[in-house]
């Protein structure tokens, strides 16, 4: 497995699988499927209410804690955010029956990001969480937050998949040093992504699906992907693309499917913060 150097020197995996909306009945199977195939980078969250069943696999597939990268994510904190954020860490760690994590993400950009970043940057300096990130800030947020505080977030977890790139972006997030990781990298299959006649024709010279092309295509621009499924045999097919590249042609014209937008929700939508400020976890 390839790794991605972060900017406080932590060693992070390209490639890692991710457990939003597997229900915790069935993710403890999923991790351990995955763990089988060769993944050792977890992307969990506080509000996918399965962090105890991340827990159980690792617990129970028996590999070295240093071999695995483990993230999960804060969900938004209002008032006294510092001492929320230290107890809402607390009890992530607990269901997760570990000691420390590799990667500690804000989830979204809303409620008191300060406050929730400084308890963050404690938990940095303390060793708790090796790395940390933000999640879903688009440019302002996100260089608003670098300059005001001391530590520039090793991660930006944003929505990154064929049909919105977020290439500029990268270039912006490189020159601060922050690591571009994908959500949706296969856009859930939206867009009718895996019978995308472009994507499939490019899979063809190489005997490799549209899932194999898209997650190549990621990682070959040195974006972090963290594909979900539910299924061994798509999870083995998932991690099968190191033994192939794309041509500069091939990601050119990978380049032309990218519309700019999203396609699940603009964080700068009012109604969705107000729906995503409003929820509960824990
Ligand atoms: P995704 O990875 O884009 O797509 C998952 C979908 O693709 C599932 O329906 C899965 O079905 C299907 N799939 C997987 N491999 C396939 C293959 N080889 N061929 C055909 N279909 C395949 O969606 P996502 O789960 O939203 O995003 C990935 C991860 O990003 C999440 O699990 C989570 O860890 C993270 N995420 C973060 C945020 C955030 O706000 N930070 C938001 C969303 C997601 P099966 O399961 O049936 O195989």
């Amino acid at each position: 497995m390839q790794h991605i150097t972060l900017n406080n020197g932590v060693q992070m995996p390209v490639l890692g699988f991710g457990v939003y909306q597997i229900p915790p009945e069935q993710t403890e199977q999923a991790v351990t499927d995955a763990l089988a195939a060769g993944y050792r980078l977890l992307d969990t969250a506080a509000a996918y209410g399965n962090e105890e069943a991340v827990g159980r696999a690792i617990k129970n597939s028996g590999i070295p804690r240093e071999e695995l990268f483990v993230t999960t994510k804060l969900w938004v904190q209002d008032a006294s955010a510092e001492d929320n954020t230290l107890r809402a860490f607390e009890t992530s760690l607990t269901k997760l029956g570990l000691d420390h994590l590799d990667l500690y993400l804000m989830h979204q950009p809303f409620g008191d990001v300060y406050g929730q970043w400084r308890a963050m940057e404690a938990l940095n300096r303390t060793g708790l969480a090796k790395a940390i990130g933000v999640a879903n800030f688009y440019p302002d947020r996100l260089i608003d937050l670098i300059l005001n505080n001391e530590i520039t977030p090793q991660v930006n977890q944003i929505e990154t998949h064929p049909f919105f790139q977020r290439t500029e972006y990268q270039d912006l997030m490189r020159e601060h040093c922050v690591q571009h990781q994908s959500w949706g990298g296969f856009a859930e299959g939206k867009n009718d992504l895996f019978t995308n006649p472009l994507l499939a024709g490019i899979g063809k010279e190489y005997d490799k699906s549209v899932a194999q092309v898209v997650l190549r295509w990621l990682t070959q621009r040195d974006v972090i992907a963290i594909p979900k499924s539910v299924r061994a045999e798509r999870m083995a097919e998932n991690i099968d693309l190191f033994d192939f590249e794309l041509t500069d042609e091939q990601m050119a014209a990978i380049a032309t499917l990218d519309t700019g937008n999203t396609l699940f929700f603009d964080h700068h939508d009012p109604a969705m913060v107000d729906w995503l400020a409003k929820r509960r976890v824990n």
